[in-house]
Parts: structure tokens; C-alpha cells; sequence
């Protein structure tokens, strides 16, 4: 294993299965930043890892700071569901990167019961300047919550990505301060 964090004992299986998804996942991401599309894209899973909805981050695209890939994916489910709890159905949520403060939000209400994600929002915020939040403390409050996390699956991946969302000169979106 390379550097996998998690906040329970890493289980292989799941790493192994998480890696094929956030490969395809990067990719898709990396074919689509060119349209202007990204960078982030987050995926939901049941837990026979059948796909149920997949988004992607559409903040610049539709002018709302709210549009996150985890919270567009949260809203579609729930919505094509019509529940606002998801924990029923032990869903796994994959992303291209650590979420941000928002986005942890979203998550921990969501009823979501796992969560992979790619690169961590150090290198997220090191790459292109966009800003995470904070979020002390936050793999251990999800353990409390009974929400497994893994993170740093394909980071190297996933860096790539961001690298190359930066050099096509897209919007590091923030508000003005
Ligand atoms: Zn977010």
C-alpha cells in the first residue's frame, strides 16, 4: 500500500476495488477539463458497486458556490430517490479529491456510509490555489459517525489532473476578499 490513509483498519479489498473506480474516474475528469468542466468529480456506489449517479463540479458552469461534485452527486441521488437520508442503502461516494469543509457537510448529513477520495486538500490547495476550508479533527468525527473514509488512492493521478487543469488556464474560483 502506498501512503492509504484511513480512519479504520485498512482493508485491501476495498482499496484494491476504490482504485479501479478513482482511475476511471481521474481519467474522465482529465478528458472533460479541456470543455471547461472541473476539476473535481465525485461518483456514488451501492455497495454491489453498481454506479447510481455521477457529477461533476459545476461551480463556473452554473454560477453557484454550492455546486461541488460531492453536493451535486448528493442532491441527484437524493432527488432521483426522493429521500433525504441515504443511509439505508450503504452507499460508497468516490472523489477525485479530499472534500472540502463544504462538502463534509453535505456528507455527513447525507447518510453516506463510505467515503474514497484521491488527493489530499493540501496538495488540492498547493496545486491550484484553491481554498478547502478547515476541517480539524475530521477522519476521526466521521469514525464517530460511523462514516469510513480512505484517502490518497492514485494521488499521483489525481495530481496530474489538477496540474493540467491549471495549465489550460481555467478559473481557480474564490470569492474576492
Ligand atoms: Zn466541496
Amino acid at each position: 500500500m502506498e501512503n492509504i490513509i484511513s480512519n479504520e483498519n485498512v482493508d485491501i479489498l476495498k482499496v484494491e476495488n476504490a482504485k479501479k473506480i478513482i482511475i476511471d474516474l481521474q481519467n474522465e475528469l482529465m478528458s472533460c477539463l479541456k470543455d471547461g468542466c472541473g476539476p473535481f468529480l465525485a461518483a456514488i456506489y451501492d455497495s454491489n458497486n453498481n454506479l447510481i449517479a455521477k457529477c461533476v463540479n459545476s461551480v463556473v458552469k452554473e454560477n453557484c458556490s454550492n455546486n461541488h461534485a460531492e453536493m451535486n452527486t448528493i442532491k441527484l441521488v437524493q432527488e432521483k430517490l426522493k429521500t433525504y437520508d441515504l443511509a439505508p442503502f450503504n452507499f460508497k461516494m468516490y472523489i477525485t479529491a479530499e472534500p472540502c469543509m463544504m462538502c463534509l457537510g453535505a456528507i455527513m448529513w447525507s447518510g453516506i456510509k463510505e467515503i474514497y477520495y484521491s488527493v489530499s486538500s493540501e496538495d488540492v490547495e498547493k496545486i491550484t490555489g484553491f481554498d478547502e476550508g478547515f476541517k480539524p479533527k475530521w477522519l476521526e468525527e466521521f469514525k464517530k459517525r460511523g462514516i469510513t473514509v480512505y484517502g490518497n488512492i492514485e494521488a499521483d493521478l489525481g495530481k496530474n489532473v489538477l496540474q493540467e487543469y491549471v495549465r489550460l488556464g481555467n478559473t481557480i474560483y474564490k470569492p474576492s476578499r
